[in-house]
């Protein structure tokens, strides 16, 4: 079994017995894993510490060849969003983002961009950064490294940047906005205004410093639809 070391984000922990727990560590190097930290539990050990919740870690691990768990045999704080313990908001958009890292990505899957931006969103939410934007502007992100990045510019289905005529609505299946005559042809539509839609444009490019309601509960469908189910955490992030 051959060592690995790396560094990652503590997104979920589990307990497995009297002593030990199960951690799932989204790492820069390797993507998803969960290992068994054996005395995990047991206090003051070194995991103890390092395996909170959205705490960065250097970890070494042993990883198994067939089947079982991997082994982490260290474990050591890097870094941790300490903004986060006094703001609610912030938080819980940190529970959210570790959510979508546990929940969307397979094991052994590495998407370096996707773990720097995390990295990123979580140390301006803990500076006290605007959890809505910040939240929004992942969201995009994490669609965007999964291969999802919704078409925002013009109609998914038919192509026109004529988007002013009619309803126009975002579909997860047409992959992006769809025109008013288009969107018919979308079951899973969910319309949007012009307004939103300028929103999430530039969003995109990252200089919007507000989204309001509709772009957070466009967004938050989108995301469901892609995952198959709704965010436990989704229901906690601030809006506007
Ligand atoms: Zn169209």
């Amino acid at each position: 079994m051959p060592a690995e070391k790396a560094t990652g984000i503590v997104v979920r922990t589990t307990d497995w017995s009297e002593t030990s727990r199960i951690a799932t560590i989204w790492t820069r190097e390797l993507g998803k894993v969960s290992v068994l930290a054996k005395g995990g539990r047991r206090l003051k050990s070194n995991f103890e510490v390092a395996l909170d919740l959205l705490t960065v870690c250097g970890i070494v691990l042993l990883r198994k060849s067939s089947g079982g768990l991997d082994l982490l045999t260290e474990a050591q704080v890097v870094e941790r969003f300490a903004g986060l313990r006094t703001n609610l908001p912030a938080l819980y958009a940190g529970y959210y983002i570790a959510e979508l890292l546990g929940e969307g990505t397979q094991d052994y899957d590495p998407h370096p961009k996707l773990f720097d931006s995390s990295l990123d969103t979580l140390r301006k939410l803990s500076a006290g950064g605007d959890p809505s934007a910040l939240v929004a502007g992942y969201e995009l992100e994490w669609l965007a490294e999964l291969g999802l990045k919704p078409i925002l510019d013009r109609c998914a289905h038919c192509g026109t940047q004529r988007l002013d005529t009619g309803m126009i609505a975002m579909s997860p299946m047409a992959g992006g906005v769809v025109c008013g005559p288009c969107g018919k042809e979308f079951n899973d539509r969910r319309t949007v205004s012009m307004d939103g839609l300028v929103c999430l444009n530039e969003l995109v490019m990252g200089e919007h410093p507000a989204v309001g309601r509709e772009v957070r509960e466009v967004l938050g469908f989108y995301i469901s639809s892609v995952l198959g189910r709704r965010p436990r955490m989704l229901n906690f992030i601030a809006v506007g």
